[in-house]
């Protein structure tokens, strides 16, 4: 059956009447763009002059959009959404990171994130950016096909190592691996380095995903020649589809630098290569496994009922709807109730380490339209349908 997205006496399952109340008061304040947006800025000074700020942030964005600080906290948060079928996606959520010392202590802890998915049921996934391995600077100057000087190649090189080693444990341990897209200009090594660890680690099956951002007017053929690509090299592709998420950085650099904006001309353009997406990869899922990113319900009813409509059993390991931890939980749980396969993407790691994370969920929950409307409406339903 299709699901019905409204119904929040599933979708808040599996959160406490205390819970909840703490969701309500999250997203009214962030309802107000003014106040999130002077938030932000007073964290960001506040962080810069090193105020003991990390206790408001833990207990309030933290506590809600992540799993925990530590691996083991996410395993946790992983159980409890599992009693419910939800799956979980283990993000290690540190961002902005730059030293190889770093870069190398990554690797570690990711394998050992691989290792404790598939010592348990309901973890499938990890994630990773490809700028947690490799310098920002590093990627743009290969992506502006710059010369690279001899350190720079071993350094390229290292980062190759780094994500063939996460890739092959998750290869050897049949674990999934989401590797995201991030800014346009340095996309082009990102998108090099995931077809070579696909070409290596995904046959039989997909293990290694590109990120397809369909915000971007050229993704859609991207997305198609990629899948052309694999078929000519025997391998599966893994296709996780979004719409994306630096739109502005992305329309400002562009203007700044006097070069066309790859992003779409408007909102319906991204939403119908997104959708035209969705329905190429489930006419091609004999050759690719798809996961489908995105917290807009039309998109995933239209592809949830692409599904029925074509007798594609809704609980495929071929496909994957997912939306983040903390947000459309009336999408995720109400898809898994009908039997559709979902995961949840669960960041974690040191509070003041996913802060860039977490900034940019307030911002999301702000700049986007009726997001914070929809979650907050849902939210003071569900209290009240408890009479809490
Ligand atoms: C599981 C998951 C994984 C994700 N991974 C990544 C990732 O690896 N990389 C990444 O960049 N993002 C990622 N995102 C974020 C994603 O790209 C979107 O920013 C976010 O999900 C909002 O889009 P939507 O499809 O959920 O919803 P909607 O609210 O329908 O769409 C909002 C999005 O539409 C686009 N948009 C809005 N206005 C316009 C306009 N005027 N013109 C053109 N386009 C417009 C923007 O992309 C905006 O974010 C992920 C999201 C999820 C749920």
């Amino acid at each position: 059956m299709l699901p019905e997205f409204d119904n929040t006496e599933v979708a808040f399952q599996y959160r406490s009447n205390k819970e909840l109340k703490h969701a309500r008061f999250l997203f009214s304040s962030m309802s107000s763009p003014m106040l999130t947006n002077i938030g932000i800025k007073m964290t960001k000074l506040a962080l810069s002059m090193h105020l003991p700020v990390k206790a408001i942030i833990k207990s309030t964005l933290f506590d809600h959009f992540c799993g925990g600080e530590t691996m083991e906290d996410a395993a946790k948060t992983a159980a409890v959404i599992g009693k419910y079928g939800i799956n979980t996606i283990l993000d290690y959520g540190v961002e902005g990171k730059e030293s190889e010392e770093d870069f190398d202590k990554a690797v570690p802890e990711f394998i050992k994130a691989i290792q404790y998915a598939a010592s348990g049921k309901n973890i499938p996934f990890i994630s990773l950016k490809i700028t947690g391995f490799a310098y920002f600077s590093l990627l743009e100057k290969i992506h502006s096909a710059a010369p690279l000087t001899k350190d720079e190649e071993a350094a390229w090189q290292r980062v190759y190592n780094r994500i063939d080693q996460v890739c092959k444990a998750a290869s050897d341990n049949n674990i999934m691996v989401l590797v995201d897209a991030e800014e346009s200009w340095i996309q082009l090594p990102v998108d090099d380095l995931t077809d070579k660890m696909m070409a290596r680690y995904n046959k039989p099956k997909a293990i290694v995903f590109n990120t397809f951002q369909l915000y971007r007017h050229d993704r859609l053929v991207f997305l198609q020649q990629s899948y052309e690509t694999a078929k000519k090299q025997g391998y599966q592709l893994g296709a996780k589809l979004v719409r994306g998420a630096y739109m502005e950085k992305e329309r400002n650099r562009a203007a700044e630098k006097g070069y066309p904006s790859p992003i779409q001309p408007n909102k319906e353009a991204t939403d119908k290569d997104y959708d035209e997406a969705v329905h190429f990869c489930m006419q091609h899922l004999d050759g690719l496994s798809l996961f489908i990113g995105t917290h807009n319900e039309t998109s995933c009813l239209k592809a949830a009922k692409y599904m029925l409509d074509r007798n594609i059993p809704v609980n495929t390991e071929k496909v994957f709807f997912s939306q983040l931890y903390g947000m459309s939980d009336n999408i995720s749980f109400n898809l898994s109730h009908e039997g559709y396969h979902v995961a949840k993407y669960l960041p974690y790691g040191p509070v003041n380490d996913v802060i860039p994370y977490l900034m940019r969920r307030a911002q999301e929950n702000t700049s986007v339209a009726g997001q914070t409307g929809r979650e907050l409406s849902l939210i003071k339903k569900e209290i009240k349908r408890r009479g809490i």
